[in-house]
């Protein structure tokens, strides 16, 4: 009993020390039937809702290993071969902050994903759904180590943990439907690990701690990002078809010598051709037309390619050729359309690569984000 009492004290005084968790779709999309656990720090308490409502709980300490399958109606949770529980449903809670299970999905890789804070399982259309509860500094710890990679200045870290917490906070209710907040996909935010290791992107987030972008209005600003933006970032209304208040498009220097600035890729004249004519009802036949198509320049973005006339908008060919951006020249060489392309994604908001050489040549996090993100406020976040 004495323990059972410490794990609960410990488990509530845990809650009220952090104000704000997150519940995160781990493996989300995937069709999983089992998941192999190992304790990798601490100890956890696997908790069992009974079919007749009454809990079940088994201690697992530090390297327990364990499977969760489902038969279609109940979790089980086995050891050695041996079924330890079926339940309805079960959590496991941390009983430490920095404790931390080793995750993975046998059918699929022997590769593991660790991850901090509480779990919840459950049968969800036949399969298992695994979500992570984790307060959010802690799960910013390992979206900034996803989304940023290792090997950069502290003021880019900072400047990409107060867009990912804006995101988050902004998108909570984003898989709502599917019994979480955020999935661990770049859908939301690239989430595969609780963190790299890395003192530097965890003092990054820590030192700004609860720190948002607010527009004039004060909501939540529109931290959209990309890698690379070629030179220019774009209009959100050439890659979405709508106006975003706040974000706009203009000339950034800091990029274009970065590992991502520039890319070539070349097409069958003949495929090219077929999809405009096709789809747009591009004009073969016409003299004048066909004399454009040999050489189109950008030297600015450009919403439409050749000309907005033939109404082919630059977001299309992105798409259908599967292009890295839609900031390109095209030439025409022999039966070959040669694409010179500047950038790499949407180019919409904040441009990573742009980011980190600001963050290289000294400039601040907040400066890093006035500069993206004008007109964007520093606040922090309501509890
Ligand atoms: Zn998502
Ligand atoms: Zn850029």
């Amino acid at each position: 009993m004495k323990l059972i009492s410490a794990i609960f004290f410990l488990v509530v005084f845990w809650g009220l020390s952090h104000a704000q968790n997150l519940r995160i779709g781990l493996y989300a999309g995937m069709s999983v039937k089992e998941f192999q656990l190992s304790i990798a720090s601490g100890a956890y308490l696997l908790t069992a809702t009974m079919p007749d409502g009454h809990i079940e709980t088994l201690a697992l300490q530090t390297l327990a290993q364990g499977k969760f399958k489902c038969n279609g109606t109940f979790v089980q949770f086995y050891q050695g071969g041996v079924l330890r529980l079926e339940a309805i449903q079960m959590e496991l809670l941390q009983l430490a902050h920095e404790d931390f299970c080793n995750w993975s999905v046998p059918a699929i890789s022997a590769k593991t994903r660790a991850y901090e804070g509480s779990f919840e399982l459950r049968v969800s259309k036949g399969s298992l759904s695994l979500v992570n509860n984790i307060p959010i500094e802690t799960y910013l710890e390992g979206v900034v180590a996803c989304e940023g990679g290792p090997g950069h200045q502290k003021a880019y870290y900072q400047a990409q943990a107060v867009i990912s917490r804006t995101y988050a906070l902004q998108n909570q209710s984003r898989h709502q439907k599917e019994g979480f907040d955020l999935c661990d996909r770049v859908h939301c935010q690239a989430y595969l690990h609780k963190r790299t290791g890395s003192a530097l992107i965890d003092t990054a987030v820590f030192q700004t701690n609860s720190i948002v972008l607010l527009n004039a209005s004060g909501q939540y600003y529109p931290t959209f990002f990309h890698a690379n933006c070629g030179g220019q970032t774009c209009e959100p209304q050439d890659v979405w078809n709508e106006k975003i208040d706040g974000l706009y498009t203009f000339k950034d220097t800091f990029c274009v010598h970065t590992k991502q600035a520039t890319w070539v890729k070349s097409i069958p004249l003949q495929t090219w051709t077929n999809f405009l004519s096709k789809q747009y009802g591009f004009p073969l036949t016409d003299s004048l037309s066909n004399a454009l198509l040999q050489e189109f320049r950008q030297p600015v973005r450009s919403a439409f390619y050749l000309h907005p006339i033939y109404g082919i908008p630059m977001r299309d060919l992105r798409e259908q050729f599967k292009l890295k951006s839609s900031f390109f020249d095209a030439v025409v060489v022999g039966e070959e359309v040669i694409l010179y392309g500047k950038g790499f994604g949407h180019g919409v908001g904040l441009c990573q690569e742009g980011a980190m050489q600001m963050a290289k040549k000294g400039y601040t996090f907040d400066q890093i984000l006035g500069f993206y993100y004008p007109g964007a406020k520093l606040s922090e976040a309501a509890e």
